[in-house]
């Protein structure tokens, strides 16, 4: 947990949220500006500033899971992931978060 960090919040349920899916590590819910008709963020629970500072081989793995047991879970067969990193990409939060972005 990382002070005023507002995925960690999110994450444990500091600030209410409604979660589209979640797994043992990381939680799935909608992004507040949605760029897309389907807009969900895959977050893991732990905080991690940016996907460079994750060194934990089965938390990628199940985040990468959890990508296709949403999408499957909301019947979204054809989307784009995403993962902003570092300010230069356009990374505003820091909390590793990937973006779902599909246009059903
Ligand atoms: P980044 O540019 O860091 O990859 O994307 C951050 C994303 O988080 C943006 O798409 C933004 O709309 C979303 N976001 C920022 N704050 C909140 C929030 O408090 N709740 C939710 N659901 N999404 C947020
Ligand atoms: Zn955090």
């Amino acid at each position: 947990m990382s002070e005023d960090c507002i995925f960690c919040k999110i994450a444990n349920g500091e600030i209410a949220t409604e979660l589209v899916y979640q797994t043992p590590n990381t939680v799935v819910f909608k992004d507040a500006n949605p760029k897309a008709p389907v807009h969900l963020l895959v977050v893991p629970k732990k905080h991690y500033a940016t996907l460079n500072d994750v060194d934990d081989k089965e938390l990628l793995g199940e985040l990468m899971q959890t990508i296709q047991q949403v999408t499957k879970k909301i019947g979204l067969k054809s989307y784009k992931v995403h993962i902003n990193t570092g300010k230069d990409a356009g990374q505003v939060v820091f909390h590793l978060h990937i973006h779902i972005l599909g246009n059903k």
